[in-house]
Parts: structure tokens; sequence; C-alpha cells
């Protein structure tokens, strides 16, 4: 794990790269961070998670980081006692980790639960959507330590590289750690419902479009040809054909939609 920081004193915020090896996005914003040293306002930690398997170009060296926290120093596994070590680097820091996706495009964030962190932070991020795990966050960083994450773009894309460079830039802007102003949009939020589960096939297919909603009796995906079909309308989130190997993704309903602050005169 490689750790570094911008500014003198104890972070109260960090960012996290490369928790999966095969997402570099991140990687290259903290290093351009590093190469510029911007001056900030809070000291704020960098880390680069799951350096072995960013190496290798792989997801994981033994099992999915972010499956695997809290972590143990006596753990069998890479990922395991490496998820002990960035808790323990982490501490209280709000965190802000960044992945790619083989999902959608554009940018969205990821939340274990909308708190008052969320709300205030997330609509000033350059994304599309908030999603919200609930109890689907089992082993993810955030279920130890409070995260916002990040989808950056599509996996290994130029884009996602530019946009992971961006996002950061705007996290540290709406902490006040770089000085500036965010930009406030209108953001959707998503609370997911359900797995998509994927039976072993040779052939996958996704029919609808991540964020737009699915109405009932439409089929939404087809393993070898064999379609499931919507038994009642929802919203596919982080759905892809070769993403995942056991779930195409996740059903989700929309709870809310987060207005910019109108200003009165
Ligand atoms: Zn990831």
């Amino acid at each position: 794990m490689r750790v570094a920081q911008l500014g003198s004193g104890t972070p109260e915020i960090a960012i996290v790269a490369g928790v999966h090896g095969d997402e570099p996005c991140g990687v290259r914003a903290i290093e351009r961070l590093l190469d510029e040293q911007p001056t900030v306002s809070r000291p704020v930690k960098l880390l680069v998670a799951n350096e072995k398997a960013l190496k290798r170009q792989v997801r994981f060296v033994d099992e999915d980081l972010n499956r695997a926290f809290p972590g143990d120093p006596d753990a069998e596994t890479h990922e395991g006692q490496l998820a002990n070590e960035l808790v323990s680097e982490l501490g209280d820091c709000l965190t802000f980790s960044m992945h790619s996706t083989q999902s959608h495009a554009d940018p969205f964030a990821i939340v274990n639960e909308v708190n008052e962190t969320a709300t205030t932070v997330c609509p000033q991020l350059p994304v599309v959507a908030m999603v919200e795990t609930s109890e689907f966050a089992e082993g993810r960083l955030f279920s130890t330590v409070e995260t916002i994450e990040v989808e950056c773009g599509l996996q290994g894309s130029e884009t996602a590289a530019q946009n992971a460079d961006r996002l950061t830039r705007a996290f540290l802007t709406a902490v006040g750690a770089l000085p500036g102003d965010t930009v406030r949009r209108d953001l959707p939020v998503f609370r997911l419902t359900d797995v998509i589960p994927k039976k072993r096939a040779e052939k996958y297919e996704v029919f609808v479009e991540n964020f737009t909603e699915v109405p009932a009796g439409d089929p939404f995906v087809a393993a070898d040809g064999a379609e499931q079909i919507a038994e009642e309308a929802f919203y596919p989130v982080l759905m892809s054909s070769n993403g995942y190997r056991n779930v195409f993704g996740y059903s989700a309903e929309k709870i809310d939609v987060l207005s910019p602050p109108t200003t009165v005169d």
C-alpha cells in the first residue's frame, strides 16, 4: 500500500485509489495530485491500496478487497490483511474511494447510507446519481469507514481517468481542502433493492440502460437467450453483461431527487 499526504497535520480526509487492481483511473488522479502538490487548506491523506493487484492488472490477488472489510491482521489472504491495514490508515477520515465499472460511462456516487455528509458532498460532485447500498454493503470499505465511493467511468478508459481527476478536485473543494466553488446539480437518489442473479452461460445480454426505469413485463437481461422479465418496474444499477461473475447487477428504487438550495433575494 502506498501512503502519502498533502499538507501538514493530522488528516481528517482521505483519497483512496486502487481498491481493485484492474481499475487504474484513481491511481492516475492521485499521481497527478502528488506531481502538482496543490496548496491545501486541510491536510489530505492519499492511499493507493492494492499495489500487488494493480501491478498484475487484476481485480484482486486472493479475494475481492471491497468485500473483505474490516479485515484481520492474521487473515490468510493478501486482501484480508490489506483491508485491516487500510482501515488502520484511514482511522476516522472521511474517505473518497475511486472505482471504475463495465456498467455505465457517466460517473455516479455510491454510499452506505444517505446521511448528512452524503447529501452535502455528493450534489457538489460531477455525478449523475447517488446510490445507497443499504443491506448490500457487507464487507465494503464503507461498512467500516465513512466513505463516499465514486464510479468514475468505464474500466481502463481515458475518460474514466479524466473523470477521476475532476471528481477528486470537486470532492476536495466540497470539503474545503481546495479553494473555489463547486457546481451544485439536481441529483437523483437510488436505493438498491435486490441482486439480479446470473446463471452460468456462454452468452450474456443486457437490454436496458442503467438508471433508466424498466417497465413491468419487459425483458431486461438474457443468459444464452433465456430472458429475465421484470415482474415490477425497477431501475437497473451497476448492470453489465460481463462485469461480475455471478450477478448481472442490481435492481433499485428511486427514492429522492436532491435539488440545489434555491437562493432567495
Ligand atoms: Zn472497483
